[in-house]
């Protein structure tokens, strides 16, 4: 079965997989809007959601330095995707999926 070509709205390759999942972006009738941001999966222990961590630099002004950051948030994982712990991926910003979800990833960029 192959995909219907569908566009997000932001340049991303589409994942080899097709899936069932209407929360899907590319499969399925989930729109993606907002913010989006690359980071690391740190687990994927949940059904079909992993929790990816973005490490950032934060400048400090009074000492001209940066400081590392980082941040953690859940995102809906597509069946379409394979992931494992240490992959790179790229996440979006959707409506809220359940309590805590409100990200979804879009393309698995790369692992370690
Ligand atoms: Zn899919």
């Amino acid at each position: 079965m192959a995909r219907k070509s569908r566009t997000i709205g932001v340049e991303a390759n589409p994942p080899e997989k097709v899936c069932e999942d209407p929360k899907c972006p590319w499969d399925g009738s989930l729109k993606v809007r907002g913010r989006v941001f690359e980071g690391r999966v740190v687990s994927t222990k949940m059904n079909h959601t992993v929790v990816v961590r973005r490490d950032y630099n934060h400048l400090v002004r009074k000492y001209n330095r940066y400081e590392s950051r980082k941040g953690v948030v859940s995102a809906h994982q597509p069946p379409c995707i394979d992931l494992k712990p240490g992959d790179k991926v790229r996440a979006m910003e959707c409506r809220p999926l359940s309590k805590s979800k409100s990200f979804v990833v879009i393309e698995r960029v790369g692992s370690d």
